[in-house]
């Protein structure tokens, strides 16, 4: 190995060990796989997002005796140092560059099905459909497979619907101890960090337009607000309209707020929540950035389409000049702005939501042959083990009922 990628390497090592302090939870489930090896023999495959803390559940599944192999879910999110260490010094086969293109993206997928997965971990569901589409004989040898984001099993639930999905899959987004807060407080902080970091400009008093008030939503508008930011809502759900009224915020249709807004921040999970007409009105100087689903919910072909002329003006940032002079400022190439310009979700968040997939592996091993083609929620006492945890980890305590109160609970029979 050459000197620079042995140094690269090292570094990915320190900021791995940095995020294995702060991941507490994983670290207790690391130290039983060790004695139990509960994965022994089994190949998990893993398109995730390749960072410090996905270093971290590599480990924790290669210590229960698992085989692995790893690729990105974003090819602008991977870490080049946490590749380096992985490979060099854990021997990993890990399959991803920052900033690779889509035709190397799906290279590196086909390489971590190659090793034939019993499991598959993901993020967005590439593997998956990936081997729906393509490699369909893979699929003897799967037990299931296990999926990180919202974005992810929303299609995975449209396999299942149309009786398409040929393996079961558990949705870790959907554990309690993932989206409440990993999707809310780990994207309210990573996407104002993304913000942040690409541009240096102030919060306080910028009218800041949030796409979208699911929990990803929720945690943006709340963090945005915190900093002084004058927050504004689009919406289209009404119990989620109503509830970001009743939050404090502002709400009214995008083709309104284009025209009011500073900087605009997509996590809607779809696509063309922002498109060429929006684009057309906005002010002068308007920061667009997007932190939900992949790189469709800003409409950049058609932004790149109407624009005169476009030129970077810092790392993260490019500029395009519309027709009528206005300046449009769009972030990360409207990628994921917190896992792009800045880190993602810090090593306290992924603590939980790889819990969940670390703990899921070994569901779907237990359970092989029990379970159906469908979608399926990690059982909530294993969801309740990890708060639990999570709160020990803090020197937190909570309480418990008592007895009269569990029978108090459980009867019908008491009234006023
Ligand atoms: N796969 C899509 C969208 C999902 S990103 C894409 O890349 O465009 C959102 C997911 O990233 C979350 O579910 C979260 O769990 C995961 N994530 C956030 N921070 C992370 C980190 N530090 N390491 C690994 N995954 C992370």
């Amino acid at each position: 190995m050459s000197q620079k990628f042995s140094s690269l390497a090292e570094e990915g090592r320190l900021r791995t060990e940095w995020a294995e302090m702060h991941m507490p939870v994983l670290r207790l489930i690391r130290e039983r796989f060790e004695k139990e090896k509960p994965l022994k023999g089994v190949k998990i495959g893993a398109c995730l997002h390749v960072t410090t803390e996905t270093a971290n559940l590599m480990k924790t599944l290669v210590a229960g005796g698992a085989e692995v192999a790893l690729c990105a879910s974003n090819p602008l999110s991977t870490k080049d140092d946490v590749v380096a260490h992985l490979v060099e010094h854990e021997k990993m086969k890990v399959y991803a560059r920052y900033g690779e293109s889509r035709e190397e993206y799906y290279e590196h997928i086909d390489k971590v099905l190659d090793i034939g997965p019993n499991i598959t971990l993901d993020d967005g569901a590439d593997l998956i459909s990936t081997i729906h589409a393509k490699r369909q004989d893979l699929i003897a040898n799967i037990y299931g497979g296990v999926e990180e984001t919202t974005t992810g099993v929303i299609r995975l639930r449209n396999m299942a619907e149309k009786g398409v999905l040929k393996y079961p899959i558990i949705a870790a987004n959907d554990a309690a101890t993932k989206h409440h807060f990993d999707n809310r407080h780990g994207t309210g902080q990573k996407t104002l960090d993304g913000i942040m970091r690409a541009t240096n400009i102030l919060i306080a008093g910028k009218i800041f337009v949030v796409c979208g008030y699911g929990w990803c939503g929720r945690g943006v508008a709340m963090r945005a607000h915190g900093m002084g930011a004058n927050v504004v809502v689009i919406e289209v759900d009404p119990i989620k309209a109503l509830e970001a009224v009743m939050d404090g915020f502002r709400v009214m249709p995008i083709a309104e707020a284009a025209r009011l807004g500073d900087i605009f921040v997509t996590v809607t999970g779809n696509k063309w929540a922002i498109n060429r007409e929006h684009i057309a009105t906005m002010k002068d100087g308007a920061i667009l950035a997007n932190n939900g689903h992949f790189d469709v919910e800003i409409d950049v072909v058609r932004l790149k389409e109407m624009a005169l002329s476009q030129r970077r003006i810092r790392q993260h940032v490019v500029e395009y000049t519309l027709p009528s002079g206005n300046r449009i400022y769009l972030l990360a190439e409207g990628r994921l702005v917190g896992q792009t310009a800045a880190e993602a979700h810090p090593a306290e968040i992924m603590d939980m939501s790889f819990a969940i997939q670390a703990l899921a592996a070994e569901y779907l091993l237990k359970e092989h042959g029990s379970l159906e083609n469908k979608v399926y929620l990690i059982p909530q006492e294993v969801d309740h083990s990890i708060a639990r945890l999570k709160l020990k980890s803090m020197g937190i305590e909570m309480d418990e009922l008592t007895e009269e109160q569990k029978e108090y609970l459980s009867s019908w029979t008491v009234g006023t």
